[in-house]
């Protein structure tokens, strides 16, 4: 196989025209249309010279040249399936590098890790996803990595005062993170406004972009220097595979690849192999369920059982509303919606009483699927955080995936009918005492 120079630029061609093709030739492998998946732990080199050579680039003995990318040595360090699917990667998101990972948790550890160091700091947005917040409130701070909050949505000027207050501590943030639309909420928060205060302060701004994809929002264009993935959700999109992404500058990546070699933390060839089968299809099925999750929001905002429905293409007129349209190009396919009446236990029944739409966590599949998350997703969350962070007890989260609309919304209007009449639900759990 040769590598590096015989690469197609990507030129004016979109991604979806370049998804499969782009990254690989035919005459590498016996004319095969597709990317073969190279299941191989380490590489055969030429001559021992050879070896030499890339091994002193892997360790940077030697000045990278660009011409000359280094050779294949071991699958820990670099691997054709990686290569290729980094590649296309970069295309959606229009950057100039990027890294797969073992899982979105590997991505967003491995990059904090390499980013931060001891005595620095980490300020993020909350609610984050729950591995996430796991690390930033508990594991980085006991190793001795600062951290601090800041609600999702919050305005710059609350965030630079954070910033100031930790320069003051002698603690300086080299990281503001944030995921936008916050997962389970889809509370947004202003990309550019907070990657604006965070280079003033010498920070690096890092995004989640899991929720929206690179096909709804390209964090990079709006001033973040480093947009993370779990590529389990929208771009494996088959719920089969575990993943991460970190996209930036080669620099940047460099150095996150760095730590992905020794931690150890990179994606295996069959689950990159399967991603590049995943990116082929990306924008078709993530329009198809963009489509299908606007259509679903429209009809339970009308139902009369629906309480609030929280979908980036509702929002009313506002700050929230502003920021979308300024940084989104598009709603995307996971909404959450309260019942007008009732907590858990109604949730529960709708939840229980889907058919088509499967009772389970993870998102941005093909598949259709429902959680609770103030029991499921964020039952870490202690309640009074939950009751500040908008996840009511009657919260229920819908991943839209690419079946017919009609057929989802009408599997939601046999459940959400599970809860009529109102008498019903009330007189269930004292059926005894009261009667
Ligand atoms: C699922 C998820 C993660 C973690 O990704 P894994 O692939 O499960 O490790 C991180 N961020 C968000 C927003 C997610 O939804």
């Amino acid at each position: 196989m040769k590598r590096g120079p015989k690469r197609k630029k990507p030129g004016l061609m979109r991604p979806e025209s370049l998804m499969m093709s782009y990254g690989y030739h035919p005459e590498w492998s016996e004319g095969a249309i597709k990317t073969p998946l190279f299941q191989t732990s380490t590489f055969v080199f030429h001559s021992a010279r050879e070896g030499k050579e890339f091994f002193s680039q892997a360790y940077g003995l030697k000045e990278k040249d660009p011409a000359h990318p280094m050779g294949l040595i071991y699958s820990r360090l670099n691997n054709p399936n990686l290569e290729i699917v980094e590649d296309r990667l970069n295309l959606w998101d229009r950057a100039e590098s990027s890294a797969v990972f073992a899982s979105g948790m590997a991505a967003i550890s491995t990059s904090i890790l390499a980013l931060v160091g001891l005595g620095e700091a980490v300020v993020f947005a909350r609610p984050v996803y729950g591995g996430t917040d796991y690390l930033l409130e508990h594991l980085l701070p006991e190793k001795g990595i600062v951290t601090r909050e800041f609600p999702a949505g919050a305005d710059a000027a609350e965030v630079e005062g954070i910033l100031e207050q930790l320069e003051e501590a002698g603690t300086p943030c080299r990281l503001v993170f944030m995921e936008t639309p916050a997962n389970p909420t889809l509370v947004e928060t202003d990309i550019e406004a907070l990657a604006a205060v965070a280079h003033r302060h010498g920070a690096l701004c890092a995004v989640d972009n899991t929720l929206l994809g690179p096909l709804y929002q390209r964090p990079l264009e709006h001033g973040a220097d480093l947009v993370l993935y779990s590529a389990t959700k929208n771009l494996g999109g088959h719920s089969d595979l575990v993943a991460g992404v970190a996209l930036g500058s080669g620099e940047l990546v460099e150095s996150i690849k760095l730590y992905r070699t020794i931690l150890g933390s990179m994606l295996d060839p069959h689950s990159a192999w399967l991603l590049l089968r995943s990116l082929e299809t990306a924008k078709l099925r993530m329009t198809c369920a963009c489509k299908n999750a606007q259509k679903v929001a429209a009809w339970l905002a009308k139902h009369p059982r629906v309480g609030r429905v929280h979908y980036p293409g509702l929002l009313p007129e506002g700050d929230q509303k502003g920021i979308h349209e300024r940084q989104a190009l598009g709603p995307g396919a996971m909404l959450a919606f309260e019942l007008a009446e009732g907590g858990e236990q109604e949730a529960f029944r709708v939840i229980d009483n889907t058919e088509l739409i499967k009772l389970a966590v993870s998102l941005g599949g093909t598949e259709s699927l429902v959680e609770h998350p103030s029991s499921m997703t964020h039952a870490d969350v202690p309640p009074d955080e939950q009751a500040a962070i908008g996840i009511t007890a009657s919260l229920i989260r819908l991943s839209v995936g690419i079946e017919h609309p009609d057929d989802l919304i009408a599997d939601l209007a046999a459940a959400l009918d599970t809860l009529e009449p109102a008498a019903v639900v009330e007189a269930e759990p004292s059926e005894e005492s009261s009667t």
